[in-house]
Formats: C-alpha cells, structure tokens, sequence
C-alpha cells in the first residue's frame, strides 16, 4: 500500500507540474530547480519559486527525512523505472559501494553551485533581498532536446545498469547532498522495533544500497544520511521488526561514527552477492572520474550531471572491463582508447580556457595559438570562437585568416549578427586598401 502511495506521488507530482505549465506557461511560476537557491539567492539575493522549494524540502526533511527524494524526485522516478524495466528483462545489477558516494556529490554541490556563487556575494554584495517568482523562466537552466534526452538516458538508465539501483542518486546528485545535512537531524526514522531476524530482506531491497539490517541492529536506526524515505525496507520485513517513528531529537543518540560506511557492513551471506566493493581502487577512480568529467563539463552543452554521469560510469567500469571482455589486449586497447578520448578532451577544454582568457587579456598572439588549436581539434563547430580569432586576426592586420573565420562563422550560423558585422568591417578594409592601392 505504501509503495503504491509512493508511485502515486510521484506521478500525480510531475502531471501538476505539466498541468501547471499547461495552463499558467511560465509567467506565474519560474524555475523550480534546486540551483536557484544558489544562483538566485546566495549570489544576488532573490527569492523565487526555486528557492522556496529548497526552503521547504530542507523544512520537510529535518522533521520527515528525505522525502523529497523518495516521493517526489523525477530523477529518482526514471532510476526506478530503468529499476523496474531491467527486473522484467531479468538483469539484476550489482550495487556497487565506496566511499566516493560521500565525496563526490559533496564535491559537486560545494564546487559547482555553492562556492562561485557565495564568492560573487562576497565581491558583489545584495543591495537587497528581492522576491521574483517567475524569474528565471521555468526552461532557464534546461539544456536542449538532444543534451536533456542525453541525460535522463545516462544519468536515468545507463547508470542505474552499471552502478545499481540508484547510482545517479548515490554517486552524483549535489540536491541530494544538501539535503544530507537536515537528514542527519531527522526525528522521524526508520528504526528498530525489536525482533530482527537477520534475514537481509531490508538491505537488499533497499533503493539507496544502504546495509539497513546492520544499522537498525548497531545503532537502532538507518543512520545512512542516503535514506530517501521510501520505506520499502518496512514494507519487506518479515518480522515487523522496522518501523518509522519519531524520536526527541534531545534524546538521540548521536555518535559521529554512526554516520560513515564502514568494514563489516554487507557481510551478512545472503546479501553479500547482491552488492560489489570497489573501496580498494576509491582514490585512483575518484581521481580518474574527476579528471574525465571536467575534461568534458561543458563541451557540446553538456552540464554538470550528464558529464559526471558519464564519467562516473566509465571511471569505475574502467577497471571492470575483465567481467565484460577476457581478452587482454581487447581490455588495454579499450582503456587506451577511454585514455586518449578524455585527454583529447581535456586539450580542447585546456585550449578554450587560455584561448579566452587571453582574449580578455588582449594577448592575441597567445589568444590566437590556443583558439586556433581548439577550433581545429572540436568536433563542434562553434561560430563564437571564429568570430573571435577574425577580430583578432583583423587587429594583427591578417586580412585573409580574418575574413576565413568571419565566413566559417557565417557559415556555422549565418544569422549570428557578430559574424555578419565582423564580415562588413573587413569588406570595408579591403575596399579602402584596393582605393589606397589604385
Ligand atoms: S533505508 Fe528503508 S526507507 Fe531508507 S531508503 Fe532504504 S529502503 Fe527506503
Ligand atoms: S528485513 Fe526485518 S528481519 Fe530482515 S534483516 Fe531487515 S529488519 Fe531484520
């Protein structure tokens, strides 16, 4: 009953808010993404619609836990429906553990969205605190068709496939981290009722991966700060010996140790095959995800979470490449290739950056070297940056190379005004050179 509850919720909540853009558009209600409460209100200020979501989720959890998550997350909907469509197909994917469960959402939600922005509040100061529900418009943060499509498929379906049950959740979701903090003070639980029989029912039904049973038996709850809520380990438990119950948060027993993985959990043997560790290997593959996500953050209009998404799956895949191929030179030749396609990426990031920056800097020689070399090694034609290398070639008095990357420009987007005007302007070089010269 609960669960069907649950997947009522889940439904019902994304049909209002289909109905909701249906009927109002997006005049009355703006963005209601978890990001405005960074980039609205720690950096200029602005109450919104967004915002005021992450006042009440973080309100909901300190008392209820992550509900949110559990009953209202479309991200969580299509990892348990990716869930439910491999069940039919009779694929049951491992979930896999380590530590970079803990570090790597963190890492997202303090280096993407909470430091740039707390860092434009202390340079720029609010004058005031402002309230604008309808803005940003309800699409301002959503990528395009293919990139959005791109992201539910990998970071909704490919990544519950190679990571388990709720990989997206558990490996990448900064909201998720967020709401890690209230979770940890929440007075309703999910708690030991006394009679446990060890049968691993909980654990292994869990969404989130976490070791319910060794919880509720040495702490007396789920301590894990993962628990969406959902409470299918409850509904599963032959022997009624969990339940959700609200406890004085003063009479807690709060220990630090509580609230970290650690060895023994997962030993029990009926659980132990259903979950894989990869604790041994956690520092190289963190660094090997960190390295293959910045290397393609942003390119193609990729954001944050298909890239990490991505690289998340290849990073940790990397060195699994053995339960796929018993090949050894199929195995090196696939990592080589994994290898060469992030680094070739990272140069073409690497070239935009000092490219940029040295625009900006009017170092155009220096500009120039870089740029040229991103355009010619971006499989993405981008006409901004031919526009750039025009301009900066006009200024060296290059006419020729100018005029090539205003009509390439062009060419890529023949409505881009930028392009157009740059065009115009060595038109009118030339022709004062051809008068001067006659
Ligand atoms: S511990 Fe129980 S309630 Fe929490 S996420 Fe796991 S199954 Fe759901
Ligand atoms: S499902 Fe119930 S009986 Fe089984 S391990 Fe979990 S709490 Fe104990």
């Amino acid at each position: 009953m609960t669960q069907k509850l649950r997947i009522f919720s889940l439904i019902t909540i994304h049909v209002l808010i289909l109905a909701h853009i249906y009927i109002f558009g997006d005049e009355v209600v703006g963005s209601v993404d978890f990001q405005e409460f960074f980039h609205s209100f720690i950096k200029y200020g602005i109450i919104n619609s967004g915002v005021i979501l992450v006042i009440i989720a973080f309100i909901v959890t300190l008392i209820f836990g992550r509900f949110f998550c559990g009953w209202g997350c479309h991200f969580g909907a299509v990892q348990e429906l990716s869930w439910a469509i491999l069940k039919k197909l009779g694929i049951r994917p491992k979930t896999i553990n380590s530590s970079i469960i803990t570090i790597l959402p963190l890492f997202m939600l303090i280096n993407f969205y909470i430091l740039p922005n707390a860092i434009y509040a202390v340079n720029q100061p609010w004058e005031a605190i402002t309230i604008e529900m309808a803005n940003p418009s309800i699409w301002a943060f959503l990528p395009g068709f293919t990139i959005a499509t791109l992201t539910f498929i990998i970071d909704g379906f490919l990544i519950v496939y190679f990571l388990g049950r709720k990989g997206f959740c558990r490996y990448i979701c900064p909201w998720g981290a967020f709401l890690k903090i209230p979770n940890t003070l929440a007075m309703f639980k999910v708690r030991n009722s006394g009679g446990c029989i060890e049968s691993g029912n909980c654990t292994s039904s869990c969404p989130v991966g976490i070791d319910v049973s060794y919880e509720i038996n040495h702490y007396e709850k789920v301590t894990n700060t993962n628990c969406t809520s959902c409470m299918i380990c409850i509904d599963g438990c032959p022997s009624k010996a969990i339940t959700y119950q609200w406890k004085n948060p003063l009479k807690e027993n709060f220990q630090f140790k509580h609230y970290f993985l650690n060895k023994d959990m997962y030993s029990l043997p009926i659980i132990k095959k259903k979950f894989r560790s990869i604790h041994s290997k956690d520092l190289i593959i963190l660094i090997l995800i960190l390295f293959f996500g910045f290397s393609i953050d942003g390119l193609y209009g990729m954001g944050h979470f298909l890239s990490f998404g991505l690289a998340s799956i290849v990073a940790i895949k990397f060195f699994a490449l053995k339960s796929y191929f018993n090949n050894k030179i199929a195995i090196k030749s696939i990592r080589l290739l994994i290898v060469f396609i992030f680094c070739w990426h990272a140069t073409i990031k690497y070239s935009i950056w000092q490219g940029l920056k040295n625009y900006d800097a009017n170092n155009y020689n220096t500009s120039i070297k870089y740029l040229e070399c991103a355009v010619r090694i971006y499989p993405k034609s981008i006409g901004r940056f031919h526009v750039l290398l025009g301009r900066m070639y006009l200024e060296n008095n290059s006419i020729d190379k100018a005029r090539n990357h205003a009509l390439k420009a062009i060419q890529i987007n023949p409505n881009y005004h930028s392009s157009n005007e740059l065009l115009k302007e060595i038109e009118s070089i030339e022709y004062q050179i051809y008068n001067e010269l006659d």
